[in-house]
This record gives C-alpha cells, sequence and structure tokens, in this order.
C-alpha cells in the first residue's frame, strides 16, 4: 500500500513537470513571437521616418539651390542650411544602409530590398554630388548672381531629385509590402499558436490533470474510509481508549471509557479532570511519554463512574493528529486479575516475607489437629509468640529493618522446632506454634528454648532483642478459638510482668470462651460422692455457659444461680463430712474457702442483678474460681487420701 502511494506519488510528480515543460515552452514560444513582430513593426516605422526625412531634405536641399540670392545675407544663410542639409541628407542615408544590414526583418527580404537600396544609392549619390558641387561653386565665386548659376547643374539636381525620390518611395513601398506580409505571417502563426496551445491544455487536462484528480481523490477517499473504519474498531476495542492532545482534551473515546468519564456535561472532556487518577499525574506522564515517544504499563489505580476502584495498566503513545500533537491513552483494566492475584496469595499457604506457614494453612489443619488429638487421646499444645518492643525496631531503623528481624526470628524457630510442629506467622510480628503430641511442659520448654534462642542471636543492625510466649495445652472438647483467647492472654501476662518470658495459659481463660469441656479423669477424687458432685457441678456450669451465648435472660440466670449455690452448698456440705471422717488435717482451713467461695457466688449474682456483668460472665467466672478453680488447686490436696484407699 506504502508502495503503491509513493508510485503514485512519484509518477504525479514526473507528468506535472512534463505538463510544466510543454505549457511553457508554448507559452515562451508564443511570447517570443510577439516580441519579434513588435520590434519588426517598430524598425518599419523607423525605415518610414528616415525615409519620409530624406524626402523632405532632398526638397530642401533643392529649394535652398533655387533661393540662393545675390545679397550676402540671404546667400550666406541658405548656404549654411545648404551644407547642414547636405550632411543631414548623408548621414541619415548611412543609417539606413546600416539599418538594412543589421536588421534581421530586412535580411529576410535580402534580395529585392537591396536591389531597390542600390538604386537608392546610386541616385543619392548622382544627387549629393551635383548639389554639393552647386555649393562648391557658390563658394568659390562669393560675387555669383544667382541668375549666372549653370542651368545644367540645376537641372541635374531637380532630375537626381526626382529619381531618388522615387526610388526612395518605391524603397519604401517594397518595406511595406514586406511588413504586411510579416503582419500577415504574424497573425496566422499567432492564431496556430493559440490553437495550439488550446489544444494542449486540453489535451493536458485529459491526460494528465483528471487522472491525477480522480486518483488523488480517491485516494483521499480511501484514507478517509480507513480512517472511519479505524475509529469504528478504536470504538469497539476493549479497554478504555482516549486520543487526547497535550492540554488532555479528548478528541475521541471508545465505547468502554465512558464507564469511566465521571462528568456527564456536554462541555469538551479531558482526560485529567473527568478521570479520577488517585495516583498519578497524567499531564505529567505525557512530558514523559514526549522524550520516548511511548510509556507502557505503568500500574496505576481509577476510580470508575460508580465509584468504583479499578486497577488498569496505563500506555501511553505519542504522535500526530490533525497536525497537532496527540496522545493515545489506553487504560487496560486488571481489576479482576488483581482480585485473582489477591484470592491466590490468601490461598497460598506460606508467608511472603518469612517461609513460615500463614493463617490461611492454620484454618486448614487446625480441625484435623485437634480431631486427631481427640481420636487418639494425645495431647495438643501450642505457643504464642510477639516480639518485644518491635514498633521502636520500625521506627528507629525503618521498616525494612523490621522485615530483616522478623525472618531471623523465623529462621530462629524453625530451628528450634521439631518436624511435626507447625511454625505460623499469625500476624506482623506475632507467631503461633502448633505442637501436636506435646503436653503444656514439653510446650513450654520448646517456649523457653526459642525465647533463649533468639535473646542469644543477636540481629546485624539492631543487636540483642527479645519474645515473650503465651503457652498452653488444649483442654479436652476446648475449641481453637478458645486455645488461642488463653494463650493469648498468657502472653499478654508475660508482657505485663516484664517481657522476655514464657507464661502458661490458665486452664480456663477467654471472659466470653463459650466451651464446652469435657470431664478430665485426672481430676477425679476417688471418692464417688465428690466425684459425682464434681462432675455435676461442671457440666452444669459449662452448660449454662454454653446456653447464656444464645439467650440473655437477667431474671432465669438469677434462678440458674440459685440453683448453682443450691448444689454448691450441698455438695460442700458432702465434701466436708468425708473429709472430717477421712480425718483431712486442712478441713478447717477448706472449709473457710467454702464459705468464701459461697459468698463470691452471691456477690456474683448479685453484679448479675444490678447489670455490671453478663450471665455468660457471670457462668465463667463461676466456673472458673468456684469450680475448676477450687477443684485444682484445693481439693487436688485431698486426692491421695482416696487414691491411698484404693
Ligand atoms: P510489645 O513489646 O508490647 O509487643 O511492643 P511492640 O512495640 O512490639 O508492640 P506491638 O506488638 O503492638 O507492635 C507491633 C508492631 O509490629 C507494629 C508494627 O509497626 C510492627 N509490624 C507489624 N507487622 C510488621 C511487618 O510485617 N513488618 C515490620 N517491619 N513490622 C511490622
Ligand atoms: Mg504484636
Ligand atoms: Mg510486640
Amino acid at each position: 500500500m506504502k508502495k503503491e502511494k509513493q508510485d503514485f506519488a512519484r509518477q504525479t510528480i514526473f507528468k506535472l513537470v512534463i505538463a510544466t515543460i510543454i505549457l511553457t515552452t508554448l507559452i515562451l514560444t508564443k511570447h517570443f513571437f510577439v516580441q519579434k513582430q513588435i520590434s519588426n513593426q517598430m524598425n518599419i516605422s523607423n525605415i518610414m521616418n528616415e525615409a519620409g526625412r530624406q524626402r523632405m531634405l532632398s526638397q530642401k536641399i533643392t529649394k535652398d539651390i533655387l533661393y540662393i540670392k545675390d545679397d550676402s545675407i540671404s546667400r550666406a544663410f541658405y548656404l549654411s542650411d545648404l551644407d547642414k542639409s547636405l550632411l543631414e541628407m548623408k548621414s541619415i542615408h548611412q543609417r539606413l544602409q546600416i539599418i538594412n544590414q543589421e536588421e534581421a526583418f530586412v535580411q529576410l527580404s535580402r534580395e529585392a530590398v537591396d536591389v531597390k537600396y542600390s538604386k537608392v544609392d546610386e541616385h543619392f549619390k548622382d544627387f549629393y554630388d551635383a548639389a554639393t558641387q552647386i555649393a562648391k561653386d557658390y563658394e568659390s565665386q562669393k560675387t555669383l548672381e544667382s541668375s549666372n548659376m549653370k542651368p545644367e547643374l540645376l537641372t541635374a539636381v531637380k532630375r537626381c531629385e526626382l529619381l531618388y525620390v522615387e526610388h526612395m518611395d518605391d524603397l519604401v513601398n517594397q518595406y511595406d509590402r514586406l511588413a504586411k506580409r510579416e503582419t500577415e505571417q504574424f497573425l496566422r502563426n499567432n492564431s496556430n499558436l493559440f490553437i495550439s496551445i488550446i489544444v494542449v491544455i486540453v489535451m493536458l487536462s485529459l491526460f494528465i490533470y483528471y487522472p491525477i484528480f480522480r486518483n488523488f481523490k480517491k485516494l483521499t477517499m480511501d484514507i478517509d474510509e480507513s480512517n472511519d473504519n479505524l475509529i469504528k474498531m478504536l470504538h469497539l476495542m476493549r479497554g478504555y481508549i482516549f486520543l487526547v492532545n497535550k492540554h488532555g482534551d479528548i478528541i475521541l473515546s471508545n465505547k468502554d471509557a465512558e464507564d469511566v468519564i465521571q462528568s456527564n456535561k456536554s462541555r469538551k472532556k479531558n482526560i485529567a479532570r473527568d478521570i479520577h487518577f488517585l495516583e498519578l499525574n497524567i499531564l505529567e506522564n505525557f512530558e514523559n511519554c514526549s522524550l520516548e515517544n511511548r510509556l507502557i504499563d505503568v500500574e496505576t489505580i481509577i476510580e470508575d463512574k460508580n465509584k468504583e476502584l479499578r486497577t488498569v495498566l496505563l500506555s501511553i503513545v505519542s504522535g500526530n493528529y490533525d497536525h497537532e500533537k496527540a496522545f493515545l491513552v489506553s487504560l487496560f483494566d486488571i481489576t479482576e486479575r488483581k482480585n485473582t492475584e489477591l484470592t491466590l496469595k490468601r490461598i497460598a499457604i506460606k508467608d511472603e516475607l518469612t517461609g513460615l506457614y500463614n493463617r490461611h494453612f492454620l484454618d486448614q489443619i487446625i480441625d484435623e489437629e485437634i480431631n486427631r488429638s481427640e481420636r487418639y487421646e494425645v495431647p495438643l499444645s501450642a505457643f504464642l509468640l510477639d516480639l518485644d518492643y518491635f514498633k521502636a525496631v520500625n521506627d528507629k531503623y525503618g521498616h525494612p529493618t523490621g522485615d530483616s528481624v522478623l525472618k531471623l526470628t523465623a529462621e530462629i524457630i524453625q530451628n528450634q522446632m521439631r518436624m511435626s510442629d507447625y511454625s505460623i506467622r499469625i500476624g506482623g510480628e506475632e507467631f503461633l506454634v502448633i505442637l501436636p503430641n506435646t503436653s503444656l511442659a514439653g510446650a513450654f520448654d520448646a517456649a523457653e528454648k526459642v525465647r533463649k534462642a533468639i535473646e542469644n542471636t543477636p540481629h546485624p543492625v539492631i543487636g540483642t532483642f527479645t519474645a515473650s510466649f503465651g503457652v498452653g495445652e488444649r483442654i479436652q472438647g476446648e475449641t481453637y478459638q478458645n486455645l488461642y483467647s488463653r494463650i493469648d492472654g498468657a502472653l499478654y501476662q508475660a508482657k505485663e510482668n516484664g517481657r522476655n518470658q514464657s507464661v502458661e495459659a490458665k486452664l480456663v481463660g477467654g471472659e466470653y470462651s463459650g466451651i464446652y469441656i469435657r470431664w478430665n479423669k485426672n481430676w477425679n477424687s476417688n471418692n464417688e460422692t465428690i466425684d459425682e458432685q464434681h462432675r455435676k457441678l461442671f457440666y452444669l456450669v459449662s452448660r449454662l455457659i454454653e446456653e447464656s451465648h444464645k439467650t440473655f435472660d437477667k431474671e432465669n440466670t438469677i434462678n440458674q444461680i440459685d440453683e448453682i449455690i443450691k448444689h454448691i452448698q450441698e455438695h460442700f456440705h458432702d465434701e466436708e463430712k468425708i473429709l472430717h471422717k477421712i480425718g483431712f488435717s486442712e478441713l478447717s482451713n477448706h472449709q473457710k474457702l467454702h464459705g468464701q467461695l459461697l459468698k463470691r457466688t452471691a456477690e456474683i449474682k448479685n453484679l448479675v442483678s444490678i447489670d455490671r456483668i453478663s450471665s455468660i460472665k457471670a457462668f465463667t467466672i463461676i466456673f472458673d474460681e468456684v469450680i475448676i478453680g477450687h477443684l485444682l488447686n484445693e481439693d487436688t490436696k485431698f486426692f491421695s487420701f482416696f487414691h491411698n484407699e484404693t
């Protein structure tokens, strides 16, 4: 296509040059003819004038000769006039000779003119000689009378004059005829030339100008059609596409682009004003683009018409449109792709920074691990660690250094833990380690090992750093959330206690834990009555905790606490009786504690009635302090009596 256009342009130029040469030649020829004719006409009129003057001079000379008088004054006058006239006549005669020889026009008719001219020349000489002779005679005979003039001389002058004038007229006539012929010839040639020019112009128009015009028209129509097609295609193209000038005014835009142009007004739209770029100044990018001709795949965010954020790849190409600098801006929407990437990242199980497992992985394995622990009745423990004063590290050394501390921490954890343990980065600088098949004591040892390793591994930039730990073992039936909230509580305690230490989680924790834990056979004292009552209380309160998640009814809660109190009183009574029977030495102290627990329970009931605490909190405190707390801390003291019994 491009080659065709180049050929067309080359041929067009060639044809136009040829046409111009032909036309110019014709016009110049015509001009030359006209000039030549004018110069011929001027020559003729020149000759006519000179000839007329010769005629006049010859008559004047004859008259001077006739009128020379005797008196000395008039004679002197006529003599001098005669001399002058003779001189002038001679010089004109010579000039005519020159014109005759020189002029191209005369040369054309040389033969005829030359014949005539030699005649004129002959008679001129006769006349001139005769007149000169007379003048000389007068000069020599100063006193000569006019009547004394030689009559034959006078006759000769008159005859010569007649002959001269006659031939001169003949010569002039000859010129005149020639001029007429020339003029006729010129007029013929001129109209021929004129017709030729017209014919040439018609031919040029037919064979050169019109084809060029037709091709040119076709070419521009083709270009228009291609432009229309391009615009149509651009209109349907995917992505937001704009053609803008250097000020950002939108010249063209496609269909998709309507979704991101904010303004509905009919005024001229501008890419910088009517599209909300959240991160970049598009006009500044035009400048960068002008230097490099294009700018591609700059990721940025825009806001669409519905105020939704869209991630786009911005590309700009610079060029010209309508003789002005223009930019083709395309915004390729990658929002979906970004979202998918994010989802994929979320699905990925490894933490990008540290290479440890991530929270998503934890979600995948925790249920499985809990099930296994339940099924095989093996312990499951976990510890949570949080770096101490880490914010200060970031503030002092910058985020990248902070990140490298996190990486180092991850390495230490991984080096210290067993293959079967799961090391997980669950938050910024919080790590969780799940230890299957490990009891609280084992988990505590592991946490301490990690803690000491961290303390003893200085970071190259920040030096020594430490971490605090919360360690816990899952209680039978405990949910992961509850275990987490217990070890998180322990971690909090470790921080409170001064950091860089490990703290064991309380057995029951989390204000709103909502756990339903099962009776552990280790809590059996081996006394049937006591154990049955313990279990009854244990299940009663833990059921109430669970139920209070769902509904809250103050009256009901107070009734339920009364019920618990009744059970507790009954139990304390029975227990004290049994302990008395076996002679438990710390019975009086134990009785005092029972009294305090009853008081504490009544207090809790009161707090509920005055709306200070919720029912769930009330049951949790009773469970934690009165039931399990007392059982594990105090009752275990008399367990040995009954174990020994069996
Ligand atoms: P404390 O001893 O009480 O834990 O003090 P702290 O300064 O460590 O306090 P906290 O645990 O609340 O601070 C967490 C800080 O960890 C906040 C944040 O600046 C930083 N952080 C969280 N995630 C990252 C991360 O991915 N990289 C970096 N460099 N820092 C993070
Ligand atoms: Mg933290
Ligand atoms: Mg911290």
